[in-house]
């Protein structure tokens, strides 16, 4: 299958590009665009051979559903049974943005999309490229991140372009992802919310406007055998570069020590070591037998999270052996990197 790429700079002088996106999603054919927290893979959510078409072209397990993405507050009643006022509120405060949130279905939402769950995820999209492709094709867009299952996320035209060109037919080029990280997704379909994957809107700020809330233990825990899962894409190694990833945790006082004591240890196995590290962090190093790339800022964790996805894949291009991360503190964004760069691990070291 031909790729057809379109580069978007101004919406509204490049608003053709948006409509000819329009009319593939009308066709129930698949286009991947940008959103502010990864570039999605998008297909008409009511739709279900469209739907279909999303888990091929990425191989993704069937049994993970989709966050359906709208493009104003007021599409999301033809898609739930029921909104609690908690809900109402989180939305009027945080949408359009990185905030999921998954509540009991209406009957027309196909089953192809919830993995035959009776709730379904919704999220409205600030990126203004994605806002105006739903407005434009006038269905919800059923999104999946635009990534071959198990890479990580795309946060980067060229991300698509490398997993999924010759998989769909067009790809919408807006840029950089701001955010870099998947939306916060909040189950409010029983009494107590509880967050399912941690994300940009943190567990703070959600608490801030409707009160105590709960996290899933397993967002910093792999699921133990034959245990009931909430959130299917919990199951699945995820973000993961070709190189095994090995996180370092603790002190950072001492985290440079500790970090070449690791890379010692792995460096009778393997040739190319990257260390993740921080601005905090990197002027530890001297000149080690290892690459180090900064991932962001300790103290402004956004440009951690806006920048991992992007360097585990270079990581990849740079031909790692093996890429030792650096861990961070798990409170506030923190906590939705750690739960990305976990899933991307093979080993979780030292506390
Ligand atoms: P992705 O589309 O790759 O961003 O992943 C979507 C995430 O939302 C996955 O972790 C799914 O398991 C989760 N998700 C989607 N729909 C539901 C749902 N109805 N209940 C619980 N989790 C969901
Ligand atoms: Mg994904």
């Amino acid at each position: 299958m031909e790729t057809i790429i379109r580069v978007v700079e101004d919406i509204e002088k490049d608003y053709e590009i948006i409509r000819e996106g329009a009319e593939y999603i009308k066709k129930g054919q698949l286009v991947a665009f940008p959103t502010e927290t990864v570039y999605g893979l998008g297909a008409n959510a009511l739709d279900a051979g469209a739907v279909r078409r999303i888990f091929e072209a990425k191989g993704r397990p069937s049994d993970n559903p989709l966050i359906v993405h709208i493009g104003e507050i007021d599409d999301i009643n033809e898609l739930v049974a029921h909104i609690p006022s908690s809900a109402r509120l989180l939305m009027d405060k945080y949408w359009p943005g990185p905030l999921t949130l998954v509540l009991k279905k209406a009957s027309s939402v196909p089953a192809e999309i919830t993995a035959g769950l009776d709730t379904v995820a919704i999220r409205m999209p600030s990126h203004p490229v994605a806002n105006a492709l739903i407005r434009e094709s006038g269905v919800p867009i059923a999104a999946p991140s635009a990534n071959k299952s198990g890479r990580p996320s795309p946060t980067l035209a060229k991300h698509v372009i490398e997993d999924l060109s010759g998989r769909i037919p067009f790809i919408i080029d807006g840029g950089e992802c701001s955010v870099g990280l998947e939306s916060t997704v909040l189950d409010m379909s029983r009494d107590m919310p509880i967050i399912l994957r941690p994300g940009g809107i943190t567990k703070e700020m959600i608490e801030d406007t409707i009160g105590s809330i709960e996290v899933d233990r397993r967002v910093l825990t792999p699921p133990m055998e034959g245990e009931e899962i909430r959130s299917p894409g919990m199951k699945y190694t995820h973000y993961a570069p070709n190189a095994p990833v090995v996180i370092v945790e603790g002190n950072i006082d001492y985290m440079a020590d500790k970090i070449r004591k690791v890379a010692k240890y792995y460096s009778s196995k393997y040739k190319k070591i990257i260390v993740l590290s921080t601005e905090e962090t990197a002027l530890m190093y001297g000149d080690e037998d290892f690459t180090v790339f900064i991932m962001g800022s300790r103290a402004e964790p956004s440009t951690i999270a806006s920048n991992l996805f992007a360097l585990l894949r270079e990581c990849d291009e740079r031909n790692a052996d093996i890429i030792i991360a650096e861990g961070v503190e798990e409170t506030h964004e923190g906590l939705a990197i750690m739960n990305r760069m976990l899933r991307a691990a093979a080993f979780r070291v030292i506390k």
